[in-house]
């Protein structure tokens, strides 16, 4: 027999080698078609006296990156079509749809014959499913195992919970499915998830070895008196496991994570049952979970749109492709040094301009001590190190820029020193070369001025710490080109980042929003909410860290600056607030400036850090805390950033949904499982939000006053994913505002 994704070759010892290679793809994902030709493999060995056993290996670099996703999105897409007319049919449809891998893989668990996964490099969620299914698992050293469901609002559904917890201990197992990280070989081994780990050139005759020393076929579970590795649910052990378990699962998730909620629902019942009906259980949740809108938002925000806009899906149609062999890097600093790092990673060659050798060699510094951080997880050799160190080239001498394909300024928040720097960067520069600056705040237009070729100025905009942070934000200036928007997107895919292309403001898209979280934080403590409560409710809400918190990390002399330059710039005009009092007298007063002088609404001592408890100094005794609706402070904090992104679309700094949410989650930690601030309106409903903006104009204050934008589409009864569908590779000047 043939197949599309797979070949067979039996060799005489009746082992047969099914390789696993997909045409015109450059990772094994699981579609529908390999459903249905791994299922017919299975038939195929188990019907075949002549095949004692099987291997299944990968004919590419890797094993698999997982099931497609848009697979599931188009199950989705069916269920809601056809719920209108017959709802009890529609969610069969899905439950049987969904539960189709995991029947393919426990019938191949099940067949008589006994399969062995030889597993090289990345092997995620069903891929890692199928190798779980099989009989045995032989990995290679380069191992990057894991079952990332939870992170796009699923669990893995195709054995996945049942199998794991089946197989290693309970706390370990619960952890790995729970956070959905990626393991490599060694922790593979301990947690008894693999079973041999050996060269990349070596898995398949040390699967050989294994299947002709007779493997069992038969799984553990599915023999009599099997026990699990931590005993039964209802045990004094589990009695002990369990409710810490719940407890874990409460304090990471705060109950946001469907998928999150349903795996341990699955786990926990599944462990009670055999394995069959375990399966049944744990598909039931499955289907459960697809159907919940956070699942939904999450699938479109963090798989599909990511997918487009890594692919570029803004970038300029008739732009020829830009290669970019060397970047030029002004300012040595923090940034600068973290820009460095990641280009020099990509194998791009970095000059590293500061104005005194040793900050330039400084900021190299930065990269020897990211590698041998690296080296010392095991997860780089010293080799690569060297490598990388010797692309940067860290100097004084701005003649170095002369043959830049791209110049990145990242020097002192400061026009003046800006300007300079762009002016004496351009004499060197190549005519053709572009100029980007890595401002967070300042209108690139009015940067762009310094510059004689505008055309070829943009903003780069990465955050912080630049090797973690995913997210780069792109803005255009007035006069930038489709050239420059085309050379700045190609670079960020060749660092492997994901872009969002933004309009000209003050603030951009992300600093703009992330200044209203910190300042509803504050207004709070100016309504007498006390500290802890406030940080709470914003960990609660999904943010990754309160507001305070948040105010601390990004100094609140920064934020006294800004305020203060506004009150300056408005003069009469401007309504002076609480929040200016609480300001000045953290700042001016007390000198808490936040982490960076180890002052701020917390004390910190190393990484550790404590409230303040002179806070009530400045603010006044807090309120009690049952003056205050939990569930509104949580909404107070999430719909003031949704709100100020729905302004930001409406004067089309922002002119695509996916960016607004995609932007929201990767570059401040929007609450991912709302699918991103634009999703999260939407998720309630327009109508509601305004509502909701309504409520909280007359009980908070004016800034909660809905835009007109999300007025008019309350009005229409519209979505923003409806109203705005996303565009593909649209003309640069159709995006201009
Ligand atoms: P930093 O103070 O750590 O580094 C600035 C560097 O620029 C210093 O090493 C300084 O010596 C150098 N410099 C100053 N004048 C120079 C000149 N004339 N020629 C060459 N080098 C010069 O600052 P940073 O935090 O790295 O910020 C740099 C830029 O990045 C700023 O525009 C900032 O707004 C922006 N930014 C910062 C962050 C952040 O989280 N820190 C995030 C995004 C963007």
């Amino acid at each position: 027999m043939s197949y599309k994704n797979f070949t067979i070759e039996t060799d005489d010892d009746g082992i047969a080698l099914i390789t696993w290679d997909m045409p015109e793809k450059s990772m094994n994902v699981i579609d529908l078609s390999v459903m249905d030709e791994l299922e017919a493999i299975v038939d195929q060995v188990a019907g075949d006296d002549a095949i004692k056993g099987a291997i299944i290996q990968s004919g590419k670099a890797a094993f698999s990156g997982g099931a497609d996703l848009t697979m599931m999105e188009g199950l989705l897409k069916d269920f809601h079509v056809k719920r209108g007319n017959d709802p009890e049919g529609a969610a069969k449809a899905l439950y049987e749809g969904s539960r189709k891998l995991t029947l393919v893989y426990r019938k191949l668990e099940t067949c008589g014959k006994p399969f062995v996964a030889a597993v090289c490099g990345t092997c995620m969620g069903g891929g890692t499913e199928l190798a779980l299914a099989c009989h045995a698992r032989i990995v290679d050293e380069g191992l990057k195992m894991g079952l990332p469901e939870v992170k796009v609002g699923l669990f893995p559904g195709a054995g996945g919970t049942q199998r794991v917890m089946r197989m290693t201990d309970g706390q370990q197992g619960m952890q790995f499915l729970l956070q959905g990280r990626t393991l490599r070989a060694p922790q593979a081994k301990q947690m008894k998830l693999v079973d041999e780990v050996t060269g990349t050139k070596k898995l398949v005759a040390a699967a050989r070895k294994l299947l002709n020393a007779g493997l069992d076929p038969v799984k553990d579970w599915d023999k009599k008196g099997y026990r699990l590795p931590n005993g039964k649910v209802y045990s004094p052990a589990g009695f002990q496991f369990w409710p810490a378990a719940n407890a874990i699962y409460r304090r990471e998730t705060h109950d946001n994570y469907p998928g999150a909620r349903y795996l341990l629902h699955a786990v926990v019942e599944g462990l009670q049952l055999p394995m069959d009906l375990a399966l049944q259980v744990e598909s039931r949740y499955f289907a459960k979970v697809l159907q919940t809108p956070e699942a939904a938002n999450m699938i479109r925000s963090l798989f599909v749109s990511m997918q487009e806009l890594n692919k570029l899906a803004r970038r300029p149609e008739g732009q020829r492709p830009n290669k970019i062999r060397k970047v030029g890097i002004l300012g040595a600093g923090f940034m600068g040094a973290g820009i460095a790092y990641v280009s020099a990673k990509a194998g791009i060659d970095v000059v590293l301009i500061d104005r005194e050798q040793e900050a330039a060699d400084k900021g190299k510094a930065h990269s020897d001590e990211l590698m041998s951080k690296a080296i010392k997880r095991g997860r780089a050799s010293e080799e690569q190190k060297q490598k990388l160190l010797a692309r940067i080239n860290p100097t004084v001498d701005y003649e170095a820029l002369a043959d830049c394909d791209l110049v990145i300024e990242a020097v002192f928040e400061d026009r003046d020193i800006k300007k300079t720097v762009t002016e004496k960067a351009e004499t060197v520069m190549k005519s053709r070369a572009i100029f980007a600056s890595n401002t967070s705040t300042l209108p690139i237009t009015s940067l762009a001025q310094a510059s004689k070729r505008p055309k070829n100025f943009i903003g780069i905009h990465f955050f912080s710490p630049v090797d973690k942070m995913m997210l780069v934000e792109v803005i255009l200036g007035k006069r930038t080109s489709d050239r420059a928007l085309a050379m700045a997107l190609d670079y960020i895919k060749a660092i492997k980042k994901t872009p969002i292309v933004v309009n000209d403001s003050r603030g951009f898209y992300t600093s703009r929003v992330v200044m209203t979280y910190i300042r509803e934080g504050l207004m709070m403590l100016a309504d007498g909410v006390p500290a802890a409560m406030i940080e709470n409710a914003g960990r609660m809400a999904g943010m990754p860290v309160g507001p305070l918190s948040l105010g601390d990390e990004v100094a609140l002399d920064l934020a006294w600056k800004i305020v203060s330059a506004t009150r300056k710039d408005l003069g009469v005009k401007y309504v002076e607030g609480p929040l200016d009092n609480i300001l000045e007298a953290m700042v001016v007063k007390q000198e808490r400036f936040g982490r960076k002088n180890g002052k701020g609404f917390y004390d910190y001592k190393g990484k550790d850090k404590t409230l303040w408890p002179g806070i009530t100094d400045v603010t006044g005794q807090p309120k009690p805390a049952e003056n205050f609706n939990i569930e509104e402070l949580k909404q107070r904090l999430l719909v003031m950033q949704a709100l100020e992104t729905a302004r930001i679309f409406e004067e089309k700094c922002l002119t695509d949904v996916r960016e607004a949410d995609v932007g929201s989650i990767l570059g401040f930690g929007f609450a991912p499982y709302t699918g991103g601030t634009l999703s999260y309106i939407d998720m309630m409903g327009t109508a509601t939000f305004v509502d909701l903006c309504k409520k909280f104009t007359r009980k908070w204050g004016p800034r909660f006053k809905p835009n007109k934008l999300l007025r008019d589409m309350a009005r229409e009864n519209e979505s923003f994913y409806g109203k705005f569908p996303p565009i593909q590779n649209k003309q640069l000047k159709t995006l201009r505002n």
